[in-house]
Formats: C-alpha cells, structure tokens, sequence
C-alpha cells in the first residue's frame, strides 16, 4: 500500500467506522457464534501470494462482526463502560501515524513532555492536591499506564522496595528475602481481582478487609488486622483503597484509613478506575475527600472520559518512588536530559438513577446497593438459582447484556450505564425487557417449585 492508496482506503474506513457508529443499535449486541467459530472461517496459515484489500476488508463483516460484542452499543450494560469517541480515534490514528516510542525523554521528548502536562490538566481537572503534579519543580506527577491493574502492580512494588529499604536502615542484619517474608498488603473484599494478582506477582501476602454493611472499608476494620499482624511480627507495607468498586460502586472510606496508613508508614494507593473520571464534577469531588493522604492514586479515562483504550492515568506523590524502585540504565537509554519526566458525559448517573427508579417500582425487585454513579446492582428477591436463571434469560435473547456479581452470598445483577449513546428510551426498553423475562420467568418457575413440593 502506497500514500496514494492509504489516502483512499483511510477515507473508506473513517466511512465505515462511521457507519457502524451510526447503526451500532441495530446490531445485536452480544453475537451468536459458539468457541472456535473463527478458525474454520480463515485459510490454516497465512496465504502465500496476497489478497486484495478490497477482500480483506470483507472479511470484517464476513468473518470479525459476527464475533465481536457491541461494547458502545446503547443496549450493552455489562461490565463497566469502555470509552470511545471520534475525537479520541483520530488521535490514535496520529499516534499510528508518528509511531515512536517514548521510553525515555530523548526517545521522543514531545510524548513525555505532552504526557507530564496532560496529566497535570486531568489531575487540576479533579481538584488533586498539588502534591500529585509535576508542574515546574514538583516532586509528584502523573504517568499513563496500560491499565489499573498495572498501575497497582506499579505502585505495590514500589512500595515493596521502600519498605524494604526502610527495614533494612533500622535492622541492616536482615536480607531481603527475610522481609519479603513478612510483608503484608491489604485491600477490601471487594477490591479488584487485580490487586490480589499483584501480591502474587509481587511475592508478598495479602489480607482482604471486611467492607462494612454499605460495601465500604472502614478505619476500624484496618486497624484491628494492622494491630493483630504486628503483634505476630508481620510488616504492613500497602493498602489499596478502591474508590468505586467493581461488584457495587462502594467507596472505602478514604479520611478513616489515610491517617492510619500515614501514622503506621503504609503505602496507600488508591484504584478509582471507574469512579475518577467522575471527580471531575464538583457534586462528585467530595467522594475524593482523603487522597491527600494516598501516595498514589489512579483511575481510567478509558472507561469513562471518552478515550479509547488503554489509558490509565496514575499520579504518586514522589516520583522518585517509581523511578528509584525500578531503576536500570543500559547505556543506550542514558542521555543528558535524564531527568525526564476532555468533556464527560455524567447523563450516565441520571440515567442509572432511572432504571434504579424502574426497579424500586416493581415489589419483586429488589436493588442490593447504594446508587452513586452509573451502577445500579439489582435482583429478584429470591434465591440465586431464580437470579442465575433470570441473568441466563436476559444474556440469551440477546436483546441487552449484563454481567453478575456476588455481594456477600448474594448473585446480583450489575447494570452499568455504558455508551455514550444510550438514552432514556434504551433504559425505559431494558427494564421493560427484564421484567417481561422476570413475569416469564416467575410463571416456570413456581409451577416447577409446586411440583417439586408436591412430589
Ligand atoms: C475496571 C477496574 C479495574 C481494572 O481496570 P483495568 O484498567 O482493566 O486494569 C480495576 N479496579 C477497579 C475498581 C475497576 O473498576
């Protein structure tokens, strides 16, 4: 393909990408194929003598949309949103475009310079305290990662190697892997699965803390396992407060927990990955109240801020941290200047708040926890079974798709307003959809639970 060509085909498919926007709602949003469905649709190795592009690009249709879950379509309400706009796809175009890598200053200074100023934006954005920027002569600033899983990663062994560091000034008699053996991160039960990942990666032990009857981790919960795990002679090193958790949208509570995680020497990071964007609106801000006392603190406008995927955006008190903690210097990547360094769309939570509305209206409902964003957990009241078999309906006919969580012992269904498309009359059809499968539902099921009890 030459320029010529790449003029033409990049109009062609700006066109389709276009289209498929525009029409995404008459698509449906959770396709049909079973596993393995792609394998036999595609030659066994790559052909020998080219295709046309014309060919290929049939095949999007042909071979790739059958497969493909309509993540930005208006009915898709599973998981958490992941954003998309044509603002931010034009950029990742450009970004193609230039396609350099910006490991270090010298490598590209435009992407760490565009980099450390974006993120001094988006934290001014959501009122961070200064302590988090770069600004001219910081010590904090923000990085991009891949995802929040990374940046957890990122900053529990950061905070492994400070602590460590720290223990080894006081009692220099102690090898790292003596202390490694002690160390102890902690988290919520219902923190993201990705936090216990980075203790594994990680080579430390965690312990979940019980949330409290609104899902939320308290002061006094921390403190009492602190207080246990150093009478028995472990080392709390990190604790990782989720704003927004995933299951429910619950937020630890940050003002009880930063001053204990101060006082006892604990890294806090803080996942926001869904809520962040939202501290953006000053009615939301106050649910930040307490990142003063987090060291690191991160959310993702890849879910709600309009940014394709990935772009994680992270911020840390001490730079020095991150780069203290993982520095090696080949000689290629030295260099003099080494010391490198949006609108949203919150109709989101109006319409949650709706659909919540829907849902509070019906008895046989019954909704499983506090609406604060764009998250509505729900469920019949009943058994599992009824709700497994209930979410089993509503993921079969395909017409809108969720996904379940537990809270306690309790299967829920998790609603999440995701494209940025949606309207009220998306909520208004998916309510009305789930609670004809529910009347359905009801009907079998207590014909069945008669028999059985008559058997
Ligand atoms: C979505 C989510 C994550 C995972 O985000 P990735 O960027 O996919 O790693 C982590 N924590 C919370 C609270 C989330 O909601």
């Amino acid at each position: 393909m030459d320029a010529a060509e790449f003029r033409k085909r990049g109009k062609e498919m700006v066109d389709y990408i276009a289209d498929y926007m525009e029409t995404i709602d008459k698509r449906q949003v959770f396709p049909d194929v079973e596993p393995g469905y792609l394998r036999p649709l595609i030659a066994d190795c790559a052909p020998q003598d080219p295709e046309s592009f014309e060919d290929v690009f049939k095949d999007i249709e042909k071979i790739i949309m059958p497969g493909v879950t309509h993540w930005h379509s208006p009915y898709f309400f599973a998981y958490f949103p992941s954003a998309s706009s044509f603002p931010a796809l034009l950029g990742d175009i450009l970004c193609g475009g230039i396609g350099c890598v910006g490991f270090s200053w010298a490598a590209s200074p435009a992407c760490t310079e565009l980099e450390t100023v974006m993120l001094d934006w988006l934290g001014k954005m959501i009122n961070l305290p200064e302590e988090f920027l770069a600004e001219k002569d910081g010590q904090g600033g923000g990085v991009i990662q891949g995802s929040a899983s990374e940046a957890t990663l990122i900053s529990l062994l950061a905070a492994r190697t400070k602590m460590i560091r720290r223990v080894q000034s006081e009692k220099p008699e102690l090898t790292e892997a003596d202390i490694m053996g002690r160390l102890v991160a902690y988290a919520s039960d219902q923190a993201h699965s990705s936090v216990e990942r980075a203790t594994l990666i990680g080579g430390v032990k965690i312990k979940s803390i019980s949330s409290d009857d609104t899902f939320s981790v308290r002061g006094s919960a921390l403190k009492k396992v602190l207080d246990e795990d150093k009478a028995s002679g472990l080392i709390p090193f990190f604790f990782c407060a989720t704003l927004g958790t995933t299951p429910c949208c619950s937020f630890d509570k940050l003002l009880e927990l930063g001053p204990i995680c101060n006082k006892e020497n604990i890294w806090m990071h803080i996942d926001a990955a869904y809520a962040g964007s939202a501290f953006i609106c000053p009615e939301f801000r106050h649910l930040l109240n307490g990142v003063e006392f987090a060291d690191s603190f991160n959310f993702n406008p890849h879910k709600w801020l309009l940014v394709n995927f990935d772009c994680s955006a992270m911020w840390v008190k001490n730079r020095s941290d991150l780069t203290g903690a993982f520095k090696l210097e080949p000689l290629y990547l030295q260099h003099h200047h080494q010391e490198s360094g949006l609108v949203t769309d919150y109709r989101h939570v109006r319409l949650s708040h709706q659909f919540e509305h829907l849902v509070r209206q019906d008895e046989r409902f019954e909704i499983c926890a506090e609406v604060i964003l764009g998250l509505v957990c729900f469920r019949l009241k009943g058994s599992n079974e009824l709700n497994e078999a209930l979410l089993k309906s509503i993921n079969e006919a395909k017409k809108i798709h969720l996904v379940p969580c537990h809270l306690r012992e309790k299967f829920v269904l998790r609603f999440a307003v995701c494209s940025r498309t949606v309207e009220s009359t998306h909520i208004k059809f998916a309510w009305q959809h789930i609670s004809q499968l529910a009347t359905d539902l009801l009907k079998t099921w207590e014909k069945n639970h008669h028999q059985q009890k008559q058997q």
